[in-house]
């Protein structure tokens, strides 16, 4: 059985390690940071670093790439689409690839960038979702290069996985989304639970993530955009009515990034 953690670098990101105990051998998800990865592995000698999964090419998520390679040999999977530091593996949408003993499916995912790409592994009870900065805990990542459309395509095609499934996003951003989930749907009552949950968790400092399909589709306004009471508030907003789901997607991307 595969453990995660999380090792936090920056302000913000969280480097996810996963580790299988039986070989005590490790994976490392989009370490924008080498030195919380080194660290961890000076103090579990035994362990080692096999694989570097990336979702995209930005520095928060690859700045540790080349170092932790050089220092481990460990192998680097990321997308064809970008340029990634120290890349051995290419991937393009629908591969599949064995990381740890454990399938995982790769779904392309552009919005936040043109190439981003996202890694599923199908096991029971709960399925794992690495999806970088693409599908957030009750947000989703900025349009720095795709368009609305694109990424309402990709959270849709996100948004079709079991309910079971877990998020293991980059950032913790949660309690910022929580408050503009609210702003969209003040009524929403698992809006209004999971904000003072996570609020409570925040100020012990305690990690947000992972979440799980089933409470995003819940609370999370962007996978939300067929819900009426949604629809209307982006329509308020932009002073006109957004005829489609990907339009309402569009009017809160571009509230929320004033938000
Ligand atoms: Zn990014
Ligand atoms: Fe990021």
């Amino acid at each position: 059985m595969i453990q995660i953690d999380a090792l936090p670098a920056f302000t913000d990101n969280y480097i996810w390690l996963l580790q299988d105990p039986s070989s005590k051998r490790c994976a490392v998800v989009d370490p924008g940071d080498a030195a919380p990865v080194l660290g961890w592995l000076e103090q579990h000698p035994d362990w080692q670093l096999t694989d570097i999964l990336v979702t995209h090419h930005h520095h928060d998520h690859v700045g540790g790439v080349a170092q932790l390679k050089q220092a481990t040999g460990a192998r680097v999977l990321g997308p064809a689409a970008e340029s990634i530091p120290a890349r051995d593996v290419a991937l393009v949408d629908n591969d599949r690839i064995n990381v740890l003993g454990l399938d995982f499916d790769v779904y392309a995912v552009p919005g936040h960038t043109l190439g981003h790409i996202a890694f599923y592994h199908a096991q029971t009870p709960a399925p794992l979702l690495f999806c970088g900065d693409t599908l957030f805990a009750a947000g989703c990542g900025r349009l720095f290069e795709g368009t609305p459309e694109q990424m309402h395509h990709s959270l849709g095609r996100l948004t079709e996985l079991p309910d079971s499934t877990l998020v293991y996003c980059t950032h913790e951003y949660t309690l910022s989304n929580l408050r503009f989930a609210q702003a969209v749907e003040p009524h929403n009552t698992d809006i209004a639970e999971r904000l003072a949950q996570v609020s409570q968790w925040r100020s012990e400092n305690r990690i947000s993530l992972p979440s799980n399909l089933a409470l995003e589709r819940l609370t999370n306004p962007f996978i939300r955009t067929h819900e009426t009471s949604v629809k209307e508030k982006a329509d308020e907003r932009t002073g006109t009515s957004n005829p489609s789901p990907s339009a309402v997607f569009a009017a809160l991307r571009a509230w929320k990034d004033k938000f």
